[in-house]
C-alpha cells in the first residue's frame, strides 16, 4: 500500500506545509489515509493530521469530504449538535515519493468508541454514559441532517471519538510515560534475563465482537481501520486532573512511590517482579479499568464527536446506494430502496445496543444455502417483526429475498422472533423498566419503514434521555418523523447544481 498512488511513507518529525506542522506521532488508519498527531508550530498546539493516499480516486473522495466539513464548519455554530462533529481547521497538498497526498488538519479527539466497548470488556457501558453518547449524538445528527443536508451514512463506532479535555496536558503526560516506559522496559529486559518466566498477553479482542444471536454460521468480517489511539479522556475518579494509569499503578506498589523516579536498584528482585506483572499485564499500559456503573459520580460526563466525513453525501446529492457498514446497514439499504437521513438514525440504533450490551444488534454471516443479506433480513425479521410494506414494494432487490408473498424470505424458513425487550431482560439481565424503555426509545429508531422511523431532534426529547446531563436542546416534539428532513426518500441526482461549487 506504501506504493505511488498508495499511503505516503510518512514518518516522525517530518515536516509539511513548509514547516508549520511536524509529525510526532501516529495516532490511527484507515483505508483512505494515516492519521498522525502533529505539532501546529505556528499556533504552537497539536493537531491531527489525516494524510490521504494519492491515487485519483482517493484524492476525490478527499474533496468531497473537505466540501462536506467545510459545510458543517459554517452552518448555523448555535446549533447544540456542532460541537459534536469533528472541526476541519486546515488542508494542503503535500508532495511526497508515492504523488500529491491531500493532507486534512483536526483537531485531537481521543479514541473511539470501540476502544471503549473494549474496555469494558464487551460487557457493555454504564447507561449514564450511553444515555450521554446517544444524546451528544443525536443533537450532531440533527444538525448534520436538517442544518447541513448531509448524511453520514458510515455511523459505527469507529467512527465517533471521544473528546480530549486538555490535549496539550495529554500531549505532555504521553511524552514523559514514553520515557517512563522505555526505562521500565530496559528494567524489564533484565528481570527477564534474570527469570525467564514472563507470560505474554495478547487478546484477540474482535472475537468477542459477537451478536447476542447464535450465529447461523459463525464468522466474522474483518476491520478496516485501526488506531493507536490516544488514551481515554475519562476523568480519573480520585482527582479531577489526569492521572496516568501506569503511574496510579505504580504508586500503589508496595506503599513507594516510583512512577517518574523510578530506581531499580532500590526495589527487591520480588518487588520488581510484581511491578512488572502489574505494569505489563496489559499490551496497552493505557487501559485503565473505566468507572463501572456504580463508581460514577454526578459530575461525570462523557463527551463525544462523529468523525469520518468521507463517506457522507449530501441530501440530494448520494455518491452510491453502496453505503454503511454492514452490521449497521438499514433495510432500506439492503433491499435497494429510497434511503437518506433516516438511515443514520437505523446505525444509531445499532451502535446504542452495541453500547449498552457489547454484542453487535445485527451482525449476519452466510451459510451455504444463504447469503449475508438473507440472512440479515432475517435476523431484523425476529427482532423487529415483518420489514414494512412500503420499503419493500419499493426495493430494487426484494424479489431475490422474498417470495412473490412479500414476507416469507426465499433461503431462510425457520425464524425466531426474539423481541428487543425480551432479548434485554433475557440475555442482558436488565430490569424489566431499564429493558421496556430502551426497547421503546431503540424501537422508534429501528422502524423499518425510513418514512415512519423517528427522526433525531424528536428523538433527543425521548424520556429515556431526560436525565442524561448533556447540555443542549432542540425545539422539537419527541415522535416527529422527518417531516422536515427529508427522512426517507430522495431522488437520486436532483439539485446536483445545488452544491457543485
Ligand atoms: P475509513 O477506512 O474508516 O474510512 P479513513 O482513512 O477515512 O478510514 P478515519 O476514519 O478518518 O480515516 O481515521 C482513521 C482513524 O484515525 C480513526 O478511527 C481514529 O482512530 C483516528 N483518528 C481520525 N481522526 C482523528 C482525530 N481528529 N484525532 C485523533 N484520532 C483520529
Ligand atoms: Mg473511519
Ligand atoms: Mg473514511
Amino acid at each position: 500500500d506504501y506504493v505511488p498512488g498508495g499511503y505516503h511513507p510518512a514518518y516522525l518529525g517530518e515536516s509539511y506545509k513548509d514547516g508549520r506542522y511536524v509529525l510526532v506521532r501516529k495516532l490511527g488508519w484507515g483505508h483512505f489515509s494515516t492519521v498522525w498527531l502533529a505539532k501546529d508550530t505556528q499556533e504552537n498546539k497539536h493537531v491531527a493530521m489525516k494524510v490521504v493516499r494519492s491515487a485519483k480516486s482517493y484524492r476525490e473522495t478527499a474533496i468531497d469530504e473537505i466540501k462536506l466539513l467545510s459545510k458543517i464548519n459554517h452552518t448555523d455554530p448555535d446549533h447544540p449538535g456542532h460541537a459534536h462533529l469533528i472541526k476541519l481547521v486546515d488542508y494542503f497538498d503535500h508532495q511526497g515519493a508515492n504523488g500529491t497526498h491531500i493532507c486534512m488538519v483536526f483537531e485531537v479527539l481521543g479514541e473511539n468508541l470501540l476502544s471503549l466497548i473494549r474496555r469494558y470488556k464487551h460487557k457493555g457501558l454504564p447507561i449514564k454514559f450511553v444515555k450521554q453518547i446517544a444524546k451528544q449524538i443525536l443533537l450532531a445528527a440533527d444538525f448534520l441532517h436538517r442544518q447541513c443536508g448531509i448524511i453520514h451514512t458510515d455511523i459505527k463506532p469507529e467512527n465517533i471519538l471521544l473528546e480530549i479535555e486538555d490535549v496539550e496536558k495529554l500531549v505532555k503526560y504521553l511524552e514523559d510515560s514514553q520515557k517512563e516506559r522505555r526505562l521500565l522496559r530496559r528494567v524489564s529486559s533484565k528481570l527477564k534475563s534474570y527469570n525467564s518466566d514472563t507470560s505474554s498477553n495478547s487478546i484477540d479482542d474482535d472475537n468477542k465482537r459477537i451478536p447476542f444471536r447464535k450465529s447461523r454460521k459463525s464468522r466474522r468480517q474483518t476491520l478496516v481501520t485501526g488506531s493507536q489511539p490516544l488514551p481515554s479522556p475519562l476523568r480519573s475518579r480520585s482527582n479531577s486532573s489526569f492521572v496516568s494509569p501506569l503511574q496510579s499503578s505504580i504508586s500503589t506498589f508496595a506503599g513507594r512511590t516510583i512512577g517518574n523516579n523510578i530506581n531499580p536498584s532500590h526495589a527487591s528482585h520480588q518487588d520488581l517482579q510484581s511491578l512488572m506483572s502489574k505494569t505489563f499485564k496489559e499490551s496497552d499500559p493505557f487501559s485503565a479499568e473505566p468507572p463501572r456503573e456504580d463508581e460514577l459520580e454526578d459530575d461525570d460526563l462523557i463527551r463525544v464527536k462523529i468523525a469520518d466525513l468521507g463517506n457522507a453525501c449530501w441530501v440530494y446529492r448520494h455518491f452510491t446506494d453502496d453505503i454503511q457498514t454492514r452490521q449497521y446497514r438499514a433495510p432500506e439499504v439492503i433491499l435497494g430502496a429510497n434511503w437518506g437521513c433516516s438511515s443514520d438514525i437505523w446505525s444509531i440504533g445499532c451502535l446504542l445496543f452495541e453500547l449498552l450490551t457489547g454484542d453487535y444488534l445485527f451482525d449476519p454471516t452466510e451459510g451455504p444455502n444463504f447469503s449475508k443479506n438473507d440472512d440479515h433480513l432475517a435476523q431484523i425479521i425476529e427482532l423487529v417483526g415483518p420489514i414494512s410494506r412500503h420499503v419493500l414494494e419499493e426495493g430494487f432487490n426484494t424479489k431475490r429475498y422474498f417470495h412473490s408473498d412479500m414476507r416469507t424470505l426465499r433461503q431462510i424458513k425457520n425464524l425466531k422472533p426474539w423481541p428487543l425487550e425480551s432479548v434485554l431482560m433475557e440475555k442482558y439481565k436488565l430490569s424489566e423498566t431499564d429493558s421496556r424503555e430502551i426497547s421503546d426509545f431503540l424501537g422508534c429508531m429501528l422502524i423499518t419503514d425510513p418514512k415512519y422511523r423517528m427522526d433525531a431532534a424528536g428523538l433527543s426529547n425521548h424520556f429515556w434521555l431526560n436525565d442524561c446531563s448533556v447540555y443542549g436542546y432542540i425545539d422539537h416534539e419527541p415522535g416527529t418523523r422527518g417531516e422536515d428532513v427529508g427522512a426517507g426518500c430522495h431522488s437520486h441526482g436532483s439539485l446536483t447544481d445545488l452544491f457543485d461549487e
